[in-house]
């Protein structure tokens, strides 16, 4: 892009950083010297990108092969978009600020359902026909991959292949395949029916679905006889064996969490029936505590970021967390490097750990019970207690805490009135056993923070056979707990009931739904999941013209034996486990933890080829 033009753009949008690139550790090449150019595209702005650790990861990586480029490209903010449309400039990368169009590769990230019309957007703003089958080897091969891509069938039309699972070691394998066809004289074609042999990778455009009078799917048929049946997600075996970045970059502009991230380990044993993360990454992989201390330091020294962030589905879990803390402490304490532990649960807090930590920053104190009754407790299988949460906030408050913040989900599977008033009564509950203590032990300035998150049936989970809330039901629920919540001392927040639902439409879509998301693009509808951007009716409007019934897809409830959209793809948990879960859940049945008993999910025959746990079955 030319300069001036690029500079007199940068004068008129709101934060110019967004898009300048130059940060500490990004990384720029000689293009003569590389074979490949791959765009990491996040499909929202810089500063929600740059927080995220897959993208620092993937980055690095791909950087580590000198014959590939890698750099980032992020939404553009709606007045970027304004000026790039005004000038008919095309979206560009950071490093480079060349066209997305030059590119070899865009791979998208898709993290959250409500980020797919920004999908839309980048390649519209990049010059790039939408739909798959418009592009030839002019144009780059479009990839994504993440959490979203377990039902990559709404995307189906506009991604011309999908990463099923961890891409640290298939990434590098995809690129050397294609840089060998490269060199042969590349045919888009032919490099598709190779990749797609690739264990974890899915070309939809090889697969048609029909689909029954009552608009079920009826089959799948497969229009490139040697692409797989099922597609079987990648794993990590080792993490400690695999790639992590020594540096990662520094922005110029405040981001949602400016800090290094340690990764310490994936997958989660808990087996909450509501949760895909808990399923889509089992098994559970720990970093060691080496591993993880040589990485902070690296991270550190190239960054000159203050403070470390435990990451994991379930930190509290991590069972060398003290350990680790302990050693991280002692190193960095008198630096005044902060140790932050989000996701910790009720029942694995250990207080004496986070006072240590809130020596060095002090910040309130997060619960999830998830729901507010014990029978609900059960049912999602969140093995807590009114009890386990009474007695943890009340050694909160010995300790001197003052301010906490409960997660609830409303909407869940069978919820009941009682279930919601639970809600209610657990968080006066606590109130009062902040204040039933002698007065000279009150200290501080009591105050919880609620917020209720509304809830969505997701793939691969126990509960993606059920029926979501209507937006109805979510307002009633959420409504009811607002006017019963009515206390200086708390506060209530709760998520757009519109927004869950329509995120429901597309965690549980097919392939139809993709006219639905083209036609609200068209629409106007872009930054779906930011408050303001977000128009519903433009959403009904754009389904109704498409004629599509939201409905279908997220409040039908599904008979165990319905061909679902993602069925064709192996997590490595069998449908069996997620029905038998199904049915427990129905009778208020509780599952172990994994560390304590193994209920053969199938993880451990499919993936790992032997038992979960040293000490496991
Ligand atoms: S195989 Fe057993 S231990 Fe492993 S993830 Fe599944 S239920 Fe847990």
């Amino acid at each position: 892009m030319n300069k001036h033009l690029f500079d007199e753009i940068l004068m008129r949008v709101e934060k110019p950083a967004r898009y300048t690139g130059g940060e500490l550790n990004s990384i720029v090449k000689d293009i003569s010297n590389v074979n490949i150019r791959f765009a990491f595209a996040f499909p929202d702005v810089y500063e929600v990108g740059m927080s995220h650790l897959g993208m620092h990861i993937i980055y690095n990586l791909l950087n580590s092969y000198p014959n590939i480029w890698c750099e980032r490209v992020f939404t553009p903010w709606t007045d970027m978009e304004k000026e790039l449309r005004n000038h008919q400039v095309e979206l560009f990368t950071l490093e480079s600020n060349d066209s997305l169009k030059v590119f070899d590769f865009i791979g998208f990230t898709l993290q959250y359902e409500m980020s797919y019309t920004n999908i839309l957007n980048m390649l519209q703003l990049s010059g790039i026909p939408l739909e798959s089958h418009k592009r030839d080897e002019n144009y780059p091969l479009i990839i994504a991959g993440g959490p979203c891509a377990f039902n990559p069938e709404p995307l189906h039309e506009f991604i011309d292949m999908f990463f099923i699972g961890e891409s640290e070691e298939l990434l590098p394998e995809v690129m050397g395949l294609y840089e060998k066809h490269k060199k042969a004289g590349y045919s888009r074609l032919a490099f598709l029916k190779e990749a797609c042999l690739i264990e974890g990778i899915y070309v939809p455009s090889f697969y048609d679905v029909a689909y029954d009078d009552t608009g079920k799917i009826s089959k799948r048929i497969k229009l490139f006889n040697q692409a797989p049946d099922v597609i079987k997600k990648r794993i990590i075996k080792d993490l400690n064996k695999s790639y992590f970045p020594d540096k990662i970059i520094v922005p110029y502009i405040e981001t949602v969490h400016d800090r290094i991230v340690l990764e310490i380990f994936r997958g989660c044993t808990r087996g909450c029936r509501f949760c895909q993360a808990g399923m889509i990454y089992r098994p559970v992989r720990e970093k060691s505590v080496e591993t993880l201390l040589a990485q902070a330091e690296l991270l550190l020294d190239s960054t000159g970021h203050e403070e470390i962030s435990l990451s994991s589905l379930s930190t509290g879990d991590y069972s060398k967390l003290i350990e680790l803390s302990q050693a991280l402490l002692d190193k960095y304490e008198e630096r005044r490097i902060g140790l932050s532990l989000p996701s910790l649960r009720l029942d694995s807090i250990t207080f004496g750990l986070i006072e240590r930590v809130q020596k060095v920053r002090k910040s309130g104190l997060t619960f999830a019970p998830e729901a507010g009754s014990q029978r609900m407790r059960d049912v999602i299988n969140k093995n807590i207690t009114d009890e386990d949460i009474l007695e943890s906030v009340k050694t909160a408050f010995e300790l001197g805490w003052s301010n906490i913040k409960l997660y609830f989900m409303v909407g869940l599977p069978g919820e009941t009135k009682d279930d919601i008033y639970g809600i209610k009564e657990m968080v006066y509950r606590i109130k009062d056993a902040f204040f039933d203590r002698p007065r000279e032990l009150i200290r501080g300035n009591f105050n919880i923070n609620v917020s209720a998150a509304c809830f969505v049936p997701k793939p691969f989970t126990p509960f993606q056979w059920d029926t979501q809330n209507t937006v109805k039901e979510f307002q009633d629920k959420t409504g009811y707990l607002k006017r019963e919540i009515k206390d200086r001392k708390i506060s209530f927040s709760y998520h757009d009931p519109k927004l869950s639902y329509l995120e429901g439409v597309f965690a549980l879509g097919d392939r139809r739904v993709a006219n639905g998301m083209r036609r609200a693009f068209e629409m106007g509808c872009t930054f779906d999941g930011w408050g303001d951007e977000f128009d519903y009716d433009k959403w009904l409007s754009a389904f109704k013209e498409e004629n599509l019934s939201m409905d279908f897809y997220n409040c039908r409830k599904k008979a165990y034996d319905e061909i679902l959209p993602w069925d064709f793809i192996d997590c490595g948990v069998r449908k069996e486990y997620l029905i038998d879960e199904k049915e427990k859940s129905l009778k208020g049945i509780t599952t172990d933890d994994c560390r304590v008993n193994c209920s053969g999910c199938g993880v451990n025959t499919s993936l790992v080829g032997g038992p979960c746990f040293e000490d496991s079955l």
